[in-house]
């Protein structure tokens, strides 16, 4: 056999370098099978047998506790593959040829570039010359029975684990609040705490129905909730925190908790290389369920009220699904508003008080995990009313008339056109039916002008072709015709429609499914009004802008002098100069307190009087810009004459923000020195006379 050996090595070979490859595919097997490592080391003095001198045999063992399944992230096999791509290598060794690659792409392209390059490919047993057809038949014939087995393991292991999970004996991290005793039986945690934490959470969901409600109480009253570290030091190690909502959610979610064993609940998939995501099954796929395996914390019906309860509150969340109603709620808007700020849905909130029940919309970005400021918050009610009164004054028999006619138009379009298609075609085809048969009738000894009568026919053919390819995908547009009677009927419902909304028998929910057909969404933003952005089925969107709702109460409870001196004031103060006004004349709020700026804006605003920016621009002032446009000066010369008090400026703001009085036919000159001054200031005359 080493008569064999020597001579497939050749001087060639031994002028290049000797590799030898090592690897173990997990780090406990390079600790448990020690002497597998050992032999694989001991491949060097194979090497040096063959003729290689010690010094130039290099041992690649960068890919320790690395699977050859793949090749990525193996820089050891990759450093091979390059060495031997440049022609580097004379003898690559290995103990097993599965040690270098057991993904068979792997391994035919490694032997595709050893034949390429002369490179030797040797183990235990033999040496190989890829060049030569029967060993490469052979290596082949070796990586695909090692790949083969690479994949029966992995069957036998899935196998064998499927096979205990379908008897309910297969040992899986347990999630926190379970554990397995000293016979291998999961039983409820030992830790009365623990316990104690998830019945005050199941507990808590049965009352209050919703997993966000469950996170915000024990938050409100500082309740904490276990948790265990699953890996790192201290793995094992019991810790208390904060239960958020998405943990709230994943107990809620979990069968175990009701005493199921369940396998394949979650799936791995690998969407980019060596990126891997793990992915929720749906429950007719879960493989194996064993109802009452072990001791729970809530009964299986519980789970499955449980489940029930938190799809319906998705409903609120997502555009609502043909089985998925909205929860009772009078809010139209529900699960349809978006806030324009951030761009989370926004979420319904209740508030009872005096015996009424206060419904707002509330963007809740974030603060249910972290307690703060919501980002925007609005009454429901005006808004309600805003998009109640948009939809009356859409779904209309008018507005309908008008949509059937642009309609009927975009109809007798495209029947026009299709007629005219019909028409090219019918054209077309008769045209390549002669060139055809003009082909047919040529004589073939003709040849140059047969291969003409060819090309045209060709030519004739394919603008058929193409002609049918653009217009194929047309039938189904005949769908969108509207006989009469259904013109009727959607007529009759337009006239009906306003009756139905408006009538109390409507429940709310009833008036939410029509929003539901008419309008896909709607974004928020409040600011000094509300914006509205309304985007309806279909396409088609409108904007809205409506005043906030005005208290009315605190409005009324404010004194009426109070009101009138604001709006005295007002005619020479800005909102921070009235407030310390009116607290000087002994004014207060409504509720007793001085006034700030903040009071006095608010106030303003609920009495519908105007800013003083807003009397100075009625008065005509003008901005700087304005100004400066006005007389041909830079901005600054324009700030320098307001300060110098050549113009005269009305200040507004709390800092130096001021406007420009218009000069009423006044003139502006320029004196001496480059200074200037206004007819309307005291020095008049362009040259000040000097003083003899
Ligand atoms: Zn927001």
């Amino acid at each position: 056999m080493h008569t064999d050996f020597h001579q497939k090595v050749t001087i060639e070979h031994l002028r290049r370098e000797a590799f030898v490859y090592v690897r173990q595919s997990t780090s406990r097997q390079i600790l448990e099978n020690s002497e597998s490592t050992r032999r694989q080391y001991a491949l060097r003095d194979r090497a040096v047998a063959l003729g290689w001198p010690i010094e130039r045999v290099h041992t690649v063992d960068d890919d320790q506790g690395l699977s050859a399944a793949r090749a990525e992230n193996r820089d050891g096999f990759q450093r091979l593959v390059s060495e031997v791509a440049l022609g580097r290598a004379g003898l690559v060794l290995g103990l097993e040829v599965s040690r270098l690659a057991r993904n068979n792409a792997d391994w035919q392209r490694l032997l595709e570039l050893c034949a390429h390059t002369r490179c030797l490919i040797g183990d235990e047993e033999a040496v190989y010359d890829p060049m030569h057809f029967n060993d490469r038949l052979l290596l082949g014939l070796k990586g695909t029975i090692s790949a083969a087995e690479l994949h029966l393991l992995k069957a036998r292991l899935i196998g064998g684990q499927r096979n205990k999970a379908q008897r309910g004996a297969l040992e899986v991290p347990l999630p926190m609040g379970l554990s397995y005793n000293a016979a291998g039986a999961v039983v409820l945690d030992p830790d009365p705490r623990v316990q104690g934490s998830f019945r005050e959470l199941f507990e808590t969901f049965r009352r209050l129905r919703s997993a966000s409600a469950v996170a915000d109480r024990f938050r409100r009253e500082r309740l904490t909730f276990p948790r265990r570290l699953r890996r790192g030091i201290g793995k094992g190690k019991l810790l208390w925190g904060t239960l958020d909502h998405s943990r709230a959610l994943d107990i809620l979610h979990n069968p175990r908790y009701a005493g199921a064993f369940v396998y394949g609940r979650h799936r791995v998939l690998y969407t980019a290389p060596s990126r891997k995501a793990v992915i929720e099954q749906p429950r007719q796929d879960w493989q194996v369920l064993i109802h009452n395996a072990h001791p729970g914390y809530i009964s299986w019906e519980e789970f499955e009220r449980n489940q029930l309860t938190l799809t319906q509150n998705r409903a609120a969340w997502t555009l609502a699904g043909p089985n998925l109603l909205p929860r009772e709620s009078p809010a139209l808007l529900q699960g349809r508003l978006v806030c324009g700020v951030c761009g989370t849905r926004m979420q319904v909130r209740y508030d009872p008080r005096e015996q009424r029940l206060r419904v707002s919309y509330l963007c809740h970005n974030d603060s249910s995990h972290r307690p703060g400021k919501p980002c925007q918050s609005v009454r429901a009610p005006a808004i309600d009313a805003a998009i109640g009164a948009l939809l009356l004054g859409t779904v209309t028999t008018a507005h309908l008339r008008k949509v059937f006619v642009v309609h009927g138009e975009m109809n007798a379009q495209t029947e026009r056109a299709e007629r005219e298609r019909r028409a090219e075609l019918q054209r077309l085809r008769h045209a390549a039916d002669l060139k055809r048969s003009r082909f047919l009738k040529c004589d073939p000894d003709h040849r140059l002008v047969a291969d003409a009568l060819e090309a045209d026919w060709n030519e004739a053919l394919r603008r058929l072709d193409s002609l049918q390819q653009d217009h194929a995908p047309r039938p189904h547009c005949d769908e969108a015709h509207l006989d009469a009677e259904a013109r009727v009927r959607i007529l009759a419902l337009a006239e009906e429609f306003p009756r139905a909304w408006n009538d109390p028998h409507t429940s709310d929910e009833e008036r939410r499914r029509w929003v539901g057909y008419l309008i896909e969404d709607v974004t928020l933003r409040s600011a000094e009004t509300i914006h509205l952005h309304v985007r309806f089925r279909g396409g088609q969107t409108t904007s809205l802008s409506i005043r906030h709702p005005v208290p009315t109460p605190r409005v009324l409870k404010t004194p009426a002098e109070t009101r009138q001196a604001l709006d005295r004031l007002l005619e020479s103060c800005s909102d921070p100069e009235a407030a310390k006004k009116l607290n000087a004349a002994g004014h207060r709020s409504w509720l007793g307190q001085p006034f700030t700026a903040k009071r006095v804006c608010i106030l303003r605003q609920h009495c519908g009087f105007k800013t003083r920016f807003e009397r100075l621009r009625a008065r005509g002032c003008l901005t700087v810009h304005e100004m400066a446009k006005r007389l041909r000066l830079c901005t600054t010369t324009v700030y320098n004459l307001g300060r110098a008090g050549v113009l005269p400026q009305q200040r507004y703001g709390n800092d130096n923000r001021c406007l420009y009085e218009p000069l009423n036919g006044a003139v502006l000159i320029r004196g001496k020195g480059g200074r200037y001054r206004s007819t309307q200031a005291r020095l008049v005359r362009a040259t000040p006379r000097r003083p003899r």
